[in-house]
């Protein structure tokens, strides 16, 4: 699934592709979760954003069109649209390119609302502080996780203690901070060691182009290169790269997950 680094990665490429042209037509399919991409229909985008793991672009009539790429999403330009039955929305530019969203398994969801108005979107407005955001220094992660006794990988996936972290990048952050996965309190050193490590993952994910597992691809259809770069994500059965251990999975709340039993002891 696309998280922070990919989404980031797929906002910078469509912003100078997309910036100032106006949407001449759009349709989406019937599914609720993307029937209403015509409504950006008639606005220009004024502005590419992201919070977490959502694309925001902004319109000039103060609305909103917001874009989550779920499990499959992907989204490219095309001179004109083709042919292809997993394109859940469009949108036609003034300068005859078309902004397409593919989605083979259809997690992804569109929204076109107020600018920050997302009751529709509980799980967006909902999202805990951008990992860049000075809220989380001083304690501020620490505090959040202290909000609830899930385990901190669960809570990490929630984005409510921070956003725009999924599976791949909190095994990693969590490997390279010493944490269990399931623990279910960490102390004020271990959330500042762990805000740390999410903060150097994310941004090594972005400067690597994402991470392509399967699906992800960038605007230009291309892949990311931070799978090459990963230590612990997918890499069970695998010597732990600082101690040798094999990294062992398991399953945490459903998620499947790597973690090395010597570097992040339980307790
Ligand atoms: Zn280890």
């Amino acid at each position: 699934m696309p998280e922070l680094p990919e989404v980031e990665t797929v906002r910078r490429q469509l912003e100078p592709l997309v910036l100032g042209r106006a949407i001449v037509e759009a349709w989406g399919h019937p599914s609720a979760k993307f029937a209403s991409a015509p409504l950006a229909a008639g606005s220009a985008v004024d502005a590419v954003g992201r919070r977490g793991k959502y694309l925001l672009l902004d319109l000039d009539d103060g609305r909103q069109l917001v874009v989550h790429l779920g499990m499959t999403g992907q989204l490219r330009l095309r001179p004109g649209s083709e042919v292809d039955p997993y394109v859940r929305a469009w949108w036609a530019l003034d300068d005859g390119q078309v902004l397409e969203l593919r989605d083979v398994r259809r997690f992804g969801r569109v929204g076109v609302v107020a600018a920050g108005e997302w009751a529709t979107l509980p799980t967006l407005a909902a999202q805990g502080p951008e990992p860049w955001d000075p809220a989380l220094d001083d304690g501020g992660l620490w505090h959040n996780l202290r909000r609830s006794r899930a385990h901190v990988k669960t809570q990490l996936l929630s984005q409510r203690p921070i956003a725009g972290v999924g599976n791949i990048y909190a095994d990693e952050a969590l490997w390279r901070a010493g944490i269990h996965p399931a623990r279910r309190t960490v102390t004020r050193r271990q959330a500042d060691r762990l805000l740390a490590e999410l903060r150097a993952v994310l941004e090594q994910g972005i400067a690597n182009g994402g991470t392509t597992l399967r699906d992800y691809r960038t605007v230009d259809g291309g892949e990311g290169r931070n799978q090459l770069e990963l230590g612990c994500y997918g890499r069970a059965g695998q010597p732990c790269g600082r101690c040798g251990t094999l990294l062992r999975r398991s399953v945490v709340d459903g998620r499947g997950t790597t973690h090395c039993p010597a570097c992040q002891p339980r307790r």
